[in-house]
């Protein structure tokens, strides 16, 4: 009987798309894929390193896997895996830690599945890490949007961030991968494409005297008979003034941005390291309002950074708050092992951390009941998904708004022009349906 394996992911949507491409090399192997929490011979974790308890995390997903079936045989991958190997390693019942330049070679690490005494490692350091492992996945079942990697690791060095230790310098996939991934996603049957990396604006193949950047990829993807491609998260410092006017004269590339901005205030921004400063991002945010139909823009924003005074701090939730921007995601500092900030003066208490985090999420609903609001009565172009057994349906507008209706009103997977009813605070927004004739391209 052919052997079973489950797979679970912790962190990003390149974490998703990566474990999707894994779980696509066991079945391509006769492996039967089940979902997480059935009993399997063989359970894949793919960590994150973000996350301030990943340890935690990742010893309770573990054990509790264990408790269902003891036999099963333990893989650990992602990006704690390759900063904190040995701790995983210790955690019993684990069969294998594999770093960051391994994960997609699991097969030339293990034979057998057959559970041993000890665990093994197998990890190379983050400047060995050159490979670049293609990867894209369906964020549901539905299979509407998938999210295509474009991009891996980061050169830059923000001062709080454990990334490029976890996965290596920046690198792309080549030209004609991504156009070939992008058309194997639209044959599969997929609405619309989400571009994925860690520094995903960085986009750059060299092959001989071709220099290809993340413009050019984008021109090419418009070529292709796509219903919609949502760029998403951007570095603000790569937003050019190319890439804001092709977004804004298609028809295919969505009115959504996600931009991290980290502080607003200039002082913090300096002891990130970040490449711009408050009066850069502001009138970035303004350029796209002004130049991009009802455009939707997501903020991350990190409060407690050392140093962070509460003048800083009111710095920045003045400034969002003067912001037209449509939601915040909102992540509390937490000190990593090995990055700069570590070891910087004026560490601010944890509670005032969670204090200004429950501010600014605040804030972030007011800032998304807004948005909504402005568009209420609206009609706007819908990608609906799957149906619930509640018998609802829901999907987002190209800039971002969740919508719900009447699943017996749509079918999944189809683009529908629907019009916005009445929000109520941050909840998807009911709608109207306003033709029943999906968009083609
Ligand atoms: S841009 Fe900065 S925060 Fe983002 S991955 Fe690179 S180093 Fe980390």
């Amino acid at each position: 009987m052919n052997k079973s394996v489950s797979l679970h992911t912790l962190g990003c949507k390149l974490n998703y798309s990566e474990t999707s491409t894994i779980s696509n090399q066991f079945r391509s192997r006769g492996f039967e894929v089940k979902d997480y929490g059935e009993v399997t011979d063989i359970f894949v974790l793919n960590t994150c390193s973000v996350t301030s308890n990943a340890d935690r995390e990742c010893r309770q997903i573990i054990r509790s896997v264990l408790r269902n079936n003891p036999e099963t045989y333990i893989i650990v991958i992602g990006c704690y895996a390759q900063l904190q190997p040995e701790e995983i390693a210790q955690i019993e019942g684990v069969d294998i830690v594999l770093g960051a330049a391994e994960k997609f070679h699991l097969f030339e690490y293990v034979e057998s599945f057959e559970k041993r005494d000890l665990s093994c490692i197998f990890r190379d350091s983050h400047e060995k890490i050159k490979n670049f492992d293609a990867a894209y996945s369906a964020d549901s079942d539905s299979r509407t949007r998938a999210f295509l990697k474009i991009q891996d690791g980061c050169d830059y060095k923000c001062t709080f961030c454990t990334i490029p230790l976890a996965r290596g310098g920046s690198r792309s996939l080549a030209f004609d991968g991504v156009i070939e991934n992008a058309k194997k996603i639209i044959d599969a049957g997929y609405n619309e494409i989400i571009l994925t990396g860690v520094n995903t604006g960085d986009y750059k193949y060299v092959s001989g005297k071709n220099i290809n950047k993340f413009i050019d990829v984008l021109y090419e993807l418009e070529k292709l008979n796509i219903q919609r491609i949502r760029i998403s998260s951007i570095e603000p410092n790569l937003l050019n003034n190319e890439i804001i006017d092709l977004v804004a004269s298609s028809e295919k590339f969505c009115n959504h941005f996600h931009i991290p901005l980290q502080s607003g205030d200039n002082n913090i921004l300096k002891l990130m390291k970040r490449r711009y400063n408050r009066e850069f991002y502001e009138s970035l945010i303004y350029r796209l309002n002004e130049k991009i139909y009802e455009v939707g823009i997501g903020v991350d924003v990190i409060t407690g950074f050392p140093g962070e005074t509460e003048e800083n701090f009111i710095n920045t939730l003045e400034f969002l708050e003067s912001l037209p921007i449509s939601y915040l995601h909102v992540f509390t500092y937490s000190e990593r092992k090995n990055t700069e900030a570590v070891s910087f003066s004026g560490r601010v208490n944890i509670n005032i951390r969670r204090e200004r985090t429950r501010r600014l999420r605040e804030l972030s609903d007011e800032k998304t009941g807004k948005f909504y609001n402005k568009y209420r009565g609206t009609e706007q172009k819908v990608l609906f998904e799957s149906a619930t057994a509640e018998g609802t349906i829901s999907g987002y507008t190209t800039n971002y708004i969740r919508v719900v209706c009447n699943s017996s009103e749509v079918q999944e997977n189809t683009i529908i022009k629907v019009q916005l009813s009445d929000p109520i605070g941050t909840q998807p927004v009911p709608c109207r349906v306003k033709s029943f004739e999906p968009f083609l391209v």
